[in-house]
């Protein structure tokens, strides 16, 4: 049994390994009650997570593989601190006024927060209930899972749309594209808002077709206010290192001002908000 921890502030690019070893793995977690869950760190002010100023919590646990991923420290409930939702919920209330002066809120990152449904759900109820705006980052391959119940908490949905190619998917995640698109297109005929993300990493997700067939399946929809170009980096990489895992990536460079500008132009030119 997991010992209920504090969970110290800090940031995504703070390794933090082996916290629970008796955590159970992430694809078999029972997260009914949610009265407690798994969390990598918080950060406290983030400009780059949703509108306005946010408190980002990262929770453990992952489904996804991605090669590019900058936080496999994440993965596992095991190298997460064990919290309960009242501490998360205290140590929110602390910035809440801040946060609602500054036109924020709470986003939760990961990791993936679907894995801990029931955990994740609790801490956007008692965001919502401190009049913050909430904002969730996911794959959405664990969509399904998001309830109406679930998305009622939910103001904003930031989806990773990792790639158009259901071959390029699998390749780059180890998982299938299905759900995510499944999501997407929930997402659209609930209007809720979202702003898509698409980590361009030369290579790998930078082919002209497969921006371009993002780009098609996005620009109709109209609740996606945003997509976010985001420029693959190497901050993750010592992560990858240090836990003895096989980094495929080490000899990838960030892409050049041109190429991105390339693929922000491809999604403005079928008709999507970029940047
Ligand atoms: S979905 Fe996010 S946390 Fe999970 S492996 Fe991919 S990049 Fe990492």
């Amino acid at each position: 049994m997991s010992t209920v921890q504090a969970l110290e502030p800090g940031s995504r690019h703070d390794l933090r390994v082996g916290l629970s070893p008796d955590a159970p793995d992430e694809d078999k977690v029972k997260d009914e009650a949610g009265a407690f869950g798994y969390c990598h760190s918080y950060e406290t002010s983030s400009r780059y997570d949703g509108p306005g100023l946010r408190v980002v919590l990262f929770v453990s646990g992952c489904l996804l593989r991605c090669t590019y991923c900058h936080n496999p420290d994440t993965w596992h409930l095991k190298d997460g601190t064990y919290v309960s939702v009242d501490q998360v919920l205290r140590r929110l209330g602390d910035f809440a006024p801040s946060l609602q002066a500054l036109g924020g809120g709470l986003t939760i990152s990961g990791g993936e927060a679907m894995v801990q449904l029931a955990f994740t759900r609790r801490i956007f109820a008692g965001a919502k209930k401190m009049g913050l705006h909430t904002a969730v980052q996911t794959s959405g391959f664990l969509g399904d899972r998001a309830d109406t119940a679930y998305l009622a908490e939910i103001d904003l949905v930031l989806l990773d749309i990792k790639s158009s190619d259901p071959d390029t998917y699998k390749r780059v995640t180890e998982r299938d594209i299905a759900p995510t698109l499944r999501f997407a297109e929930r997402l659209a005929s609930l209007g809720k808002p979202v702003w898509v993300r698409f980590t361009l990493v030369p290579g790998e997700t930078d082919d002209p077709a497969n921006v371009e067939g993002i780009a098609k399946f996005v620009a109709p929809m109209k609740n996606v206010e945003w997509v976010e170009v985001q420029p693959f980096h190497q901050m993750g990489s010592f992560k990858w290192k240090t836990m003895g895992l096989e980094y495929k990536l080490e000899n990838t460079q960030p892409p050049s001002r041109d190429l991105v500008n390339r693929v922000i132009g491809q999604f403005r030119a079928a008709g999507c908000n970029a940047r």
